[in-house]
């Protein structure tokens, strides 16, 4: 078989493909049937008797033979006996004529495929040759696929092993065994065996771990019975010499023609190499985990070192903030008081001024040392609330023209009239950064000008730019210049400043949720410029921003406040603040006192320090609101500290507010009026063209002068007050010149005037 081939699919295309040997020793048929099938079949090959017949066969291994019977020689039967003892495969077709019929029994004796009676009917003998060609091509197919199969299961990776299954497929009491029935090399080779003689006929229970095959049985075969396959599972194999492999494998069960279990297979693949390293990473997950556990508690523990060491930074802050500013509060309050003084020479205000203005300055300093302090310890916020931005700029744009117009320099403060009212943001911060934006333009221009100018962009958005024309800035600065602690060669000969400024501006911009940008030539000035969303509000109150002397106004009871403040010069300070705007002041240094006087006095509000040293703020404030009588009593708590988390806990502490330090007398004027329901006066009060001027006390009743000459000799300040107050109305003016005597504490000057009366 030479010549047919499975990718042919016609009839034609196979006769096409067939050799075929032609056996007569009729001449003339012989020639007929050669010539009928030279037409139809590919190659074909002609003898005249049996013994040419099988030479030819060999010779040339035809597909199909045709042979006649009767032949001299040797006959056709003869020489079938011979072709199918040496090619069993090969279909042989007889011509027979009707009376060598009694021959057929020997025919099928010898497997002779088909016969056709002559005369040869040339149709069927072509649809015979058909047949034949498709059992060979189907033979041919087989043969292919078993080579197939044998390559594979010999020489796949995979190991195979084929057990014979038992029919009911049971496990029976003595035990199923599995017994082997094939196997490939690659089984062969994992259990290290080179004999396939030795694994057939063995067991599957040999070469598996106890374990393993119980799991074969009670697992897997109930499988193979519902499904014919199993699923993947693992198994170890033991080698001869004990040693173990572990595989995934999984069995299929092949059946019979009508269904019967016959082979169970069992695939197996080799996984040391993955159990290998599944447990080096186990181990490498093990050592992982306990070094992530050591370096977690390390971490932990500089955490928590880091947390100690920031929460006592921020003690230290807190504690140091308000050591530093109480002091210099003090200094700055009396400065202020002081010139307002109209009995100053022109030379003392001047002093008074210089005291206050480097007081200021320090102040600065101190604050930014404590801002850019603050920013490393703790994530800082910003705050949203209502405030009127024209009067918050005006604010810088006033305190930034004097310093402008000292230097010679013009101040251009562009700002758009139509700005709303109120709007929402932090006042406090942008008027820092405004000041010292504009406070570095001032100090680093020496001629020319400087600016300020603003422009609603959106809605909500405002850009803010402060410009100069002075020494600007090297590119290669403008990066630096934002770090802490970094000045330009130029600016350290000024002798200002610490480098903090620009970085506690940048920070506090971008806490706004803005961006601060330098534009800047060296030689030619700069341009700093931000932009803000700032939400405007709806207000229905008029509100008016007052200058001058802010007091009570006339005609108004004094109202009574309690001052809690330990410290001497800021106690002194806040009582002839609050007696310069009208009150009636009682200045008590801790709570022990407190109890003792309270009821006496009969304060209306309370002003309390948050750093009182024998309580703290909050428990001050409690201890307070339990009192009777204190219950509803407006508490302010006054603070030097803006630590917003400080400010909270003052307020859960029962204060109704608060109010920062260094505290304006502007402010807390306004503030005692909006809590007590009182007015307040601007202006220069005390200059007021009406009021009488007198600098005797003959006006007053005799009785009156001399018990005012008893409590001046024993410096009883609040009882001559008590007087003032009821004298008022009558005596206005003798009133007045009381109060400014008690006021400087000219005890001696009051009794004086009382004695000469
Ligand atoms: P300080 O002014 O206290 O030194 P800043 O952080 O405010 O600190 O400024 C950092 C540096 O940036 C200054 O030392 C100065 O060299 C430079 N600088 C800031 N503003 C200007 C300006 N308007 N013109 C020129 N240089 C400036």
């Amino acid at each position: 078989m030479n010549s047919l081939k499975l990718s042919q699919t016609s009839d034609t295309d196979y006769l096409r493909s067939l050799a075929i040997l032609y056996v007569e020793d009729e001449a003339d048929l012989r020639l007929q049937m050669g010539q009928f099938l030279k037409r139809h079949c590919g190659k074909v090959y002609i003898a005249c008797d049996g013994q040419s017949g099988i030479e030819m066969f060999r010779k040339q291994q035809p597909d199909i033979v045709i042979t006649d019977i009767l032949m001299p020689v040797m006959d056709g039967l003869a020489m079938t006996e011979q072709i199918k003892a040496e090619s069993p495969a090969t279909p042989i077709i007889i011509t027979t004529a009707f009376e060598e019929s009694r021959y057929f029994h020997r025919a099928f004796d010898l497997c002779v495929n088909q016969y056709i009676n002559k005369p040869i009917d040339l149709q069927r003998l072509k649809k015979l040759l058909i047949k034949c060609a498709h059992t060979l091509r189907a033979e041919l197919a087989l043969r292919e696929t078993e080579q197939r199969y044998h390559l594979l299961f010999k020489f796949s990776r995979i190991a195979i092993v084929v057990c014979k299954a038992n029919h009911d497929m049971a496990t029976t009491d003595d035990g199923f065994q599995c017994r082997i029935d094939d196997c490939n090399q690659a089984f062969l080779k994992m259990i290290s065996l080179d004999n396939p003689t030795i694994v057939e006929q063995s067991n599957l229970s040999e070469f598996i771990s106890v374990q393993s095959f119980e799991l074969f049985k009670d697992k897997i075969l109930p499988q193979l019975v519902s499904q014919d396959y199993s699923h993947e599972f693992e198994i170890e194999l033991v080698r001869p010499d004990g040693s173990t492999i572990p595989v995934v494998a999984q069995t299929f069960l092949r059946k019979e023609e009508g269904g019967r279990p016959q082979e169970i297979w069992t695939v197996m693949l080799d996984i040391s190499e993955r159990v290998k390293i599944e447990l080096q990473l186990r181990e490498y997950q093990d050592h992982l985990q306990e070094l992530v556990y050591q370096r977690t508690r390390q971490v932990e523990k500089a955490r928590l070192q880091a947390e100690y060491a920031n929460h006592a930074k921020t003690v230290f802050l807190a504690n140091m903030s308000h050591e530093l500013r109480t002091p210099l509060i003090a200094i700055l309050g009396f400065a202020q008081l002081l010139e307002q003084d109209s009995c100053l020479s022109q030379q003392q205000r001047q002093n008074f001024h210089l005291i206050k203005q480097n007081g200021q300055h320090l102040l600065s300093l101190i604050n930014d040392l404590l801002d850019i302090s603050r920013f490393e310890a703790e994530p800082c916020q910003s705050v949203h609330d209502a405030f009127d931005l024209k009067h918050a700029l005006e604010l810088v744009e006033k305190m930034v023209a004097v310093r402008a117009l000292d230097k010679g320099l013009e101040f251009k403060y562009d700002c758009p009239h139509q700005l709303p009212e109120l709007v929402v943001g932090d006042e406090r911060h942008l008027r820092q950064v405004l000041l010292n934006l504009l406070g570095n333009a001032v100090k680093y221009t020496d001629s020319g000008e400087i600016g300020l100018s603003i422009q609603q962009l959106k809605d909500k958005e405002f850009s803010f730019t402060v410009s100069d024309s002075g020494q600007g800035i090297a590119i290669a600065e403008q990066q630096r210049i934002f770090q802490a602690f970094y000045q330009t060669n130029g600016s350290v000969t000024h002798g200002e400043g610490m480098g903090l400024g620009l970085s506690i501006s940048q920070k506090l911009i971008q806490l706004m949720g803005g961006e601060l940008k330098l534009k800047s030539e060296l030689g030619r000035g700069s341009h700093f410029s931000f932009t803000l969303t700032l939400p405007g509000i709806e207000t229905e109150t008029n509100e008016t921003i007052h200058s001058g002397m802010a007091v009570l106004a006339k005609n108004q009871p004094a109202p009574r406040i309690i001052v809690l403040e330990a410290d001497d010069e800021v106690h002194l300070l806040l009582k002839q603040m609050l007696e310069t705007i009208g009150c009636r002041v009682c200045v008590l240094s801790n709570v022990e006192e407190f109890k003792l006087k309270y009821q006496y006095f009969q304060p209306q509000l309370i002003l309390i320090n948050i750093y009182m040293k024998d309580e703290s703020g909050q428990y001050l404030g409690r201890s307070i609101r339990k009192l009777p009588t204190c219950k509803n009593l407006p508490i302010i708590a006054l603070t030097a500290s803006t630590f917003e988390e400080g400010q909270e806990l003052v307020m859960s502490a029962g204060c109704d507010e608060i109010m920062l330090k260094p505290v304006e007398q502007q402010t807390l004027l306004e503030m005692i009026c909006r809590r007590l329901d009182l007015k307040p006066q601007y202006g220069e009060v005390e200059q007021q063209p009406e009021q009488r001027r007198v600098d005797n006390l003959t006006a007053l009743p005799i009785k009156l002068v001399e018990q005012l000459a008893e409590l001046a000799s024993m410096l009883e300040l609040e009882l001559i007050e008590e007087i003032v107050e009821k004298i008022a109305s009558e005596y206005p003016a003798e009133a007045s010149l009381i109060s400014s005597l008690i006021k400087q504490y000219r005890f001696d000057k009051l009794l004086q005037l009382c004695h000469k009366t």
